[in-house]
């Protein structure tokens, strides 16, 4: 018997007619002849609404009570899908993260799994049951406390289940197709991809593909645990996102999808004496912030002033906090001033090809300059390159990158209307 985790979004289970539909398929996979252990997250956008909520209480709610509003979304959801596959006939159980042990350490809000003990859970599967686990949220020992694991923290639950209980395959079910080779919504000609590696899908997720949250395909990645990335709304096979079989090569395409980030802004820090440590000044300003940057590009420096300007991306949700803890270091620091820049967009192209061919930079700017557009920073890894360019040209630069690397389908991407989440 095959032992088979499925993680429903909130898209998934909106509504009771959807959860309805969810559960005769969760029933379904279990009459297949599988152990079938869910994840669920909560009811379309509860999560959002309590936020909402919390705020409309009080500006700064606090953390250890943000977690117990927060978490009441997906105890909503499972007792509803556990009740619904009972009806059907089915013996389905419902657990919290604690009840399903889901271990964290403390941080509330952003917590990491540190543990997973999923003996309840195996007792369910034994007597014969379904297990329905709330997503997102998860038990500090030390502090005896409820935590959640972050936003879009189910998929990082299902993921932990599934490499806790060594299940065959982590279905990931959501409102779109699978990943595609881009975002749907803005290159019509898009198609699915049946088979990503996990270090590709590392990469695509970290330059903004919404589909899989980075965190749940870290945890994938490191504990070898293959996700299938489907939709609820169809039975059509989606993307499987796993390693080829150890000495096993696969025939890799050069490139394997384009992503396109708008969520970032630019930092230029104007003006810094270059100097030795002077990048170790500004960016340990920045790290005590807790904001992630992203790409760094340091100027040559103008010989008659002896300074340089230094440019980095961050979340834009990140930017005022960063701006006023390096204003406040101005004077310590010596440089002129700060620009603050959130009009920018982020195009990377993704490809484990890339590793043995030559020339795919060449390609991608030479497309960009046919087209117009300008680029503005350029940063790369192994596998992928990224250049920023003006927020408004973004779109077309996704299109235009996703034709002139043969990625277009033959025909448009049908769309559900979903986000992916
Ligand atoms: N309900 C949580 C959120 O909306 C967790 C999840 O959906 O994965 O972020
Ligand atoms: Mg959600």
């Amino acid at each position: 018997m095959a032992l088979i985790v499925q993680k429903f979004g909130g898209s998934s289970v909106a509504d009771a007619e959807s959860i309805k539909r969810v559960a005769k398929r969760i029933v379904e996979t279990r009459r297949a002849g599988n152990d079938v252990v869910v994840a669920v997250s909560a009811m379309g956008d509860t999560t959002d609404e309590l936020i909402d909520l919390a705020l409309e209480v009080t500006p700064m709610p606090d953390p250890r009570e943000m977690d117990m509003l927060l978490t009441t979304g997906e105890r909503i959801s499972m007792a509803l899908l556990a009740m619904s596959i009972k009806s059907l006939g089915h013996e389905a159980r419902s657990y919290t993260g604690s009840q399903a042990g889901m271990i964290t350490d403390g941080q509330h809000g952003a917590a990491r799994i540190v543990d997973v003990t999923p003996v309840r859970v195996r007792e369910a599967l034994d007597d014969g049951a379904i297990a329905i686990v709330a997503g997102f949220q998860g038990f500090n020992r030390d502090s005896r406390d409820i935590t959640t694991l972050g936003r879009g923290g189910s998929d990082t639950t299902a993921v932990a289940l599934a490499a806790a209980l060594d299940a065959e395959v982590c279905e990931i079910f959501t409102d779109v197709d699978g990943v595609f080779t881009a975002d749907p919504r803005i290159v019509p000609r898009a198609r699915k991809i049946d088979r990503v590696t996990s270090e590709e899908m590392l990469e695509l997720a970290a330059a903004g593909a919404k589909v899989l949250y980075i965190r749940a395909v870290e945890y994938a990645r490191r504990h070898g645990v293959t996700l299938h990335v489907r939709s609820s709304f169809n039975n059509n096979v989606g993307t499987l996102v796993a390693d080829p079989p150890e000495g096993e090569q696969m025939e890799e395409p050069i490139i394997t999808g384009v992503a396109h980030d708008l969520s970032e802004a630019k930092i230029t820090v104007v003006g810094v004496p270059d100097v030795p440590g002077k990048a170790a000044e500004i960016f340990t300003i920045v790290a005590k912030t807790g904001a992630n940057i992203d790409m760094i590009v340091q100027n040559v420096s103008a010989a008659a002033t002896g300074r340089t300007d230094i440019s980095f991306t961050l979340p834009k949700t990140d930017g005022q906090r960063v701006l006023t803890a390096l204003t406040a270091e101005r004077g310590a620091v010596g440089f002129e001033n700060l620009q603050y820049d959130d009009q920018i967009g982020k195009l990377s192209v993704v490809g484990a090809g890339m590793r043995t061919n030559a020339g795919v930079s060449a390609q991608l700017f030479t497309a960009l300059f046919e087209a117009g557009i300008n680029i503005e920073m350029i940063s790369t890894s192994e596998i992928r390159i990224s250049v920023v360019t003006r927020a408004d040209t973004l779109a077309q630069a996704t299109r235009v990158i996703h034709t002139a690397f043969g990625l277009d389908g033959g025909s448009d991407a049908r769309v559900h209307g979903g986000t992916g989440r």
